[in-house]
């Protein structure tokens, strides 16, 4: 869509958001829903009538919790502070954002106070991401990562052995790099037959209809491997969306289970898989093949070690592995401040770098790599954060259990043969929609609740050998 048509889809979108809040509100939806509960279909609780009867009623009482007005007020006032942030980001401009950031956290207050279970208002917010998760079972998750990777860290910073990054530098023409990822694509699995890949400024995956699922990707002519690793992120995404039952289609019961478990999809392609060893024997001959001339004398562990060079940035969208959910960490805790009432937004900056100082021994120079670079506050998203780490926790988990349930499956990674883990993934997570919260999905795949565990096990293995630790 060119950049002159947003507005009036922004209208659309929020008309259409309107009519599905008075349809899910009336009082004919009330009557069907009790007509339904009266009939006896839904006796059992864990069919997918009892399921669909339980989501769509969470759904209109969350809407009916909140006033109409607020909601309202909510949406109009988060567009225009997208817009702020936008030019706030583009010139550093921190006080011309820090209004807004004020509006839109008393708004989410509000809102956050009326949807509130017994907890802390913080919860009610999660809740639209994470279906019951609360935030003190969030604090033990980000204390154990926090206990592991800030001493890891610290040990990869002091190691002699450090990855040679020069060995990636090189000329990689875009259109070799769409051939390349297509290609990849292909090998993984991905069927273009109901999904394509295109091109655009923030690499995304979604579902626009029925057996059509589209990504998108970008290409850096320096660097093939982020738009590699875009392409496997994203795939991973798409995987789940094509791997859900279409008998449900359209139903709460059919729907994809969190956004942490969207997010595992998508890290365990691009990370448990696609920065793997095993991984990058297999490509490291597709890639000298497709961009001539470049990493010719490299050998397969030493591009894995640079693949996998860790170092604390700014940015969040940039971080390693190791140093990805200390940003989230830092948003977590902020966040959870802000709605609960124990930070102003006016604190913020401060805040923000007293983070970056202690957990990832950095200070950033300007707020736009500081607390502007990221948009999701200025939109209202609230919660949302959390959901970024849950996936990286759930899909070292569930690697974990398909290292055991798929036989040799290294190997088969390490041949391009990535149908066996794809099956496994769709009959285990994609065709579950719905059906349970995601920590009881973790926990029927996995035998043990979500927990960190898996996650630190496999970066200190991982860290250890790259980094000689
Ligand atoms: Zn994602």
């Amino acid at each position: 869509m060119p950049p002159g048509g947003a507005e009036h889809r922004g209208k659309q979108l929020s008309l259409l958001a309107r009519f599905r809040r008075e349809l899910l509100c009336s009082p004919q939806m009330l009557e069907l829903l009790e007509a339904i509960e009266g009939s006896g279909l839904a006796e059992d609780p864990d069919s997918a009538a009892a399921i669909n009867l339980r989501e769509l009623k969470r759904g209109r009482d969350r809407r009916l919790r909140v006033p109409k007005e607020l909601t309202t007020e909510l949406i109009e006032t988060a567009a225009k502070s997208q817009r702020e942030w936008a030019l706030a980001y583009k010139t550093s401009d921190w006080d011309r954002f820090r209004p807004w950031l004020e509006r839109i956290v008393s708004l989410k207050r509000a809102e956050a106070q009326a949807l509130a279970r017994p907890g802390e208002p913080y919860d009610g917010l999660l809740d639209d991401y994470e279906r019951g998760m609360t935030a003190p079972q969030l604090e033990v998750l980000f204390e154990g990562l926090r206990a592991a990777l800030v001493p890891l860290l610290d040990r990869i910073k002091g190691s002699p052995r450090q990855p040679k990054v020069d060995l990636l530098r090189g000329s990689y023409p875009v259109p070799a790099q769409r051939l390349f990822v297509r290609e990849v694509a292909e090998m993984l699995g991905y069927d273009f037959a109901t999904g394509r890949i295109d091109e655009t400024v923030h690499p995304f995956c979604a579902r626009v209809g029925h057996r059509d699922t589209r990504i998108a990707t970008r290409f850096n002519a320096s660097d093939f491997t982020q738009g590699l690793f875009a392409v496997l992120h994203e795939v991973g995404h798409a995987f789940y969306e094509q791997g859900l039952s279409p008998e449900h289609l359209g139903t709460p019961f059919g729907d994809t289970c969190s956004l942490g478990v969207h997010e595992s999809q998508s890290r365990l392609w691009e990370n448990c898989v696609g920065r793997s060893r095993p991984f990058w024997e297999h490509l490291l001959p597709m890639a000298r093949l497709a961009f001539p001339g470049t990493l010719q004398g490299a050998r397969a562990d030493e591009v894995y070690a640079a693949i996998n060079r860790v170092s604390p940035t700014f940015v969040r969208a940039e971080a390693d592995e190791v140093t990805y959910n200390l940003h989230v960490l830092i948003r977590f805790e902020l966040e959870r401040a802000l709605i609960n009432g124990h930070l102003a937004p006016a604190e913020l900056p401060e805040a923000w770098n007293d983070c970056y100082r202690r957990y990832l021994g950095i200070e950033p120079p300007t707020a736009t790599l500081g607390c502007l670079q990221d948009g999701h506050w200025a939109s209202g998203l609230f919660g949302y954060f959390p959901t970024y780490t849950l996936g990286n926790l759930f899909a070292a988990q569930i690697f974990q259990t398909a290292e055991k349930e798929v036989e040799d499956l290294g190997v088969r990674i390490a041949r391009g043969e990535l149908s066996a883990l794809r099956e496994w993934l769709r009959l285990n997570v994609h065709s579950k929609g719905r059906s349970l919260s995601s920590a009881r999905l973790i926990e029927s795949i996995t035998g043990m609740p979500p927990t960190q565990e898996a996650f630190v096990a496999r970066l200190e293995r991982k860290y250890g050998e790259i980094y000689a630790l």
